[in-house]
Order: C-alpha cells, then structure tokens, then sequence
C-alpha cells in the first residue's frame, strides 16, 4: 500500500461519523499522514425547491455553526487542528471533489453503506465522491 500524507476525511455529521473517523484515525495514523476533516452542509433551499418565498439565510447561518462546532468536538478528539477542519456549503460529493482538488490529498475516506439493486441504483455518496475523484478513495463500511 503507497503511504498517504495527506487525506480527507468527510464525515455526515450522523450517529455513522464516529465509525467512519475511528477507522481514519487508525489509517491516519499508520501513515503518519495529515488528517483534512470536512463537513459538507447541504443548501436548505435544496429542501425547500424554492416554492414557498422565505429568508432561509439565518436557519442556513445556524446549521453552518452547528456543523463547525461539531466539527471542532472531534477536531479535537483527533487531534486535528482549527485549519485542517473544513465546513463548507453544497452538494457533498461536488465539494469533497473540489477540496481533495484543491488540497492536493492523495486519499479520500468516506462512509458506505453497502447499498445493493436499486438503492445503488440511486446512488450514495460514497459513489459520488467515487466518481469523480482523482486521487484514491477509501470506503469505510458502516455497520
Ligand atoms: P451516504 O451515502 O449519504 O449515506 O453517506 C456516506 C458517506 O458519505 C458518509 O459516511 C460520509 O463519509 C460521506 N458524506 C455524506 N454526506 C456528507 C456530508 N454532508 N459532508 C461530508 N461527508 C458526507
């Protein structure tokens, strides 16, 4: 296995992150590599579609603040300092495409659920991210 310096690690913020984070710490570690720990919020106005008029701005404000603070509790927990925590705004795998790019890491380690027939027809992000990135991509299988 090529040794990795850097990798991004991309959690969802659920009740899964702390099995996908346990695993990427112990790879991590054996790699004596540097931990990018990102959080992707998705636009509520994603949720919304737009049809009802609304100022979603402060509810998107706060969501973006819960994510960072959760994201600075395991920062901390791994030892992942202030400017290896990112959270940034959109869809997931577009953006954890765009930061493995613009942080030139040479793995990716995501979560997967293992979905089989038509849920992997649907798709996941674990597949998304798959697709797309240049670099190698570890999927972490969640129990
Ligand atoms: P899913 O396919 O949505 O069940 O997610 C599988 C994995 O993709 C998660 O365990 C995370 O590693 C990653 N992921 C999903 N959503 C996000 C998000 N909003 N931000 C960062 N990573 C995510």
């Amino acid at each position: 296995m090529p040794s990795y310096q850097k990798i991004l690690v991309a959690i969802d913020l659920t009740e899964e992150a702390p099995q996908v984070l346990s695993k990427a710490a112990e790879v991590i570690k054996a790699h004596g590599a540097q931990m990018l720990l990102v959080h992707v919020v998705e636009p509520v106005g994603y949720a919304y579609g737009g049809d009802i008029p609304m100022d979603l701005t402060e509810l998107q404000d706060q969501l973006d603040k819960a994510a960072r603070e959760q994201l600075a509790a395991y920062g901390e927990q791994y030892d992942v300092t202030d400017d290896h925590q990112v959270v940034t705004v959109g869809r997931p795998e577009s953006e954890i495409h765009r930061l493995a790019k613009d942080h030139n890491v040479d793995l990716v380690i995501v979560g997967s659920h293992g979905r089989k027939g038509f849920q992997l027809l649907l798709g996941s992000t674990a597949n998304g991210v798959l697709h797309g990135t240049e670099c190698d991509v570890l999927a972490i299988r969640i129990h």
